[in-house]
């Protein structure tokens, strides 16, 4: 059983990147810069804006957060998204969700110019992924890719499981997984789906991602699967924090029947703000 180390893989990704962004600097290019907006004092998303914040800095980005008051307009904050759209200096921006309930959260991302939309959120870009064109690849999933190249699990002709249907991880990695290159046969595990431990229990690839501690047990996984574990719920520990973080998967029982297992923490969650970066590089590369 081998154990995908995400941080330590997130490490070496952010020592390339920081490489590159170097090497454009040297070469008289501004450093890439990544915007993201933040809407209300939700404790979490300040936190992740925080951590993004803080990665860029350490890639070598260039950074900005620009805080906005819980009661601000969705009129404002489309003004705010249209500003950066034509801001030559940003290269790309996100919009931190969720946003608060009284602005249509889809209206705003529809606003966003896939050009600048590193989160790769937008419909343009969601389209562009579905037909293999050019485009930002979700961060979640595409750093569960990166894990599963750099560890060289086998993906070609793999029955995989995916478990979660949201847009920013469970469907995108369905799409991303059955295209050629990857070529797995996917199956989208949901709410409703039908004897969902039987179809998991098939896979030789569980990708489990509905925020559901320890839902994936030992008997849902065939012998020598690789587990790839999405979830991240906070639940009460007895420590200094008072909490810990806790997967989808029942780590315990599960990894001794696994071939690769991410760990949760130090899985999949470190790789999800690296991809980002690597998004924000690649729209300063198509800067021109
Ligand atoms: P979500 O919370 O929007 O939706 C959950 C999905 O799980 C839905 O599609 C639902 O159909 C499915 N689901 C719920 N109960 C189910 C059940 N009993 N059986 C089968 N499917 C069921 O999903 P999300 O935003 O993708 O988040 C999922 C988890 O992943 C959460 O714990 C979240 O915190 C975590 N997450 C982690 C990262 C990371 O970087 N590691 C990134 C995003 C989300």
């Amino acid at each position: 059983m081998t154990i995908i180390d995400g941080k330590l893989t997130a490490q070496q990704l952010r020592a390339e990147i920081a490489a590159e962004v170097a090497e454009m600097v040297a070469a008289g290019q501004a450093a890439p810069h990544l915007v993201a907006i933040l809407v209300g004092n939700n404790g979490a998303s300040m936190t992740y804006v925080a951590n993004k914040e803080k990665m860029c800095g350490e890639c070598g980005f260039r950074s900005t957060v620009l805080r906005m008051p819980e009661e601000t307009t969705e009129e404002q904050l489309l003004a705010e998204v249209e500003r950066l759209n034509n801001d030559p200096e940003v290269d790309g921006f996100i919009v931190q969700l969720p946003l608060p309930k009284h602005i249509d959260e889809q209206r705003v991302i529809e606003a966003i110019s896939p050009r600048k939309d590193v989160d790769g959120f937008t419909p343009i870009n969601v389209g562009a992924m579905v037909l293999g064109l050019e485009c930002f690849v979700p961060a979640t999933p595409a750093g569960i890719l990166e894990l599963l190249k750099r560890y060289n699990v086998p993906t070609a002709g793999k029955k995989c499981a995916v478990i979660g249907r949201s847009n920013i991880v469970g469907r995108p990695m369905s799409i991303l997984l059955s295209q050629k290159g990857w070529d797995a046969t996917v199956t989208l595990c949901h709410s409703r789906t039908a004897n969902l431990a039987e179809t998991v229990a098939e896979a030789d690839i569980v990708i489990a991602a509905l925020g559901i501690p320890g839902f994936v047990k030992a008997n849902m996984v065939k012998e020598g699967a690789t587990v790839i574990d999405v979830g991240i719920t906070r639940v009460e520990a007895d420590n200094a924090r008072g909490w810990k973080v806790v997967g989808d998967v029942d780590y315990a029982e599960v990894a001794p029947k696994c071939s690769y297992i991410t760990p949760v923490p130090g899985g999949v969650g470190p790789m999800t703000i690296i991809s980002l970066m690597k998004n924000t590089l690649l729209a300063a590369k198509r800067r021109k």
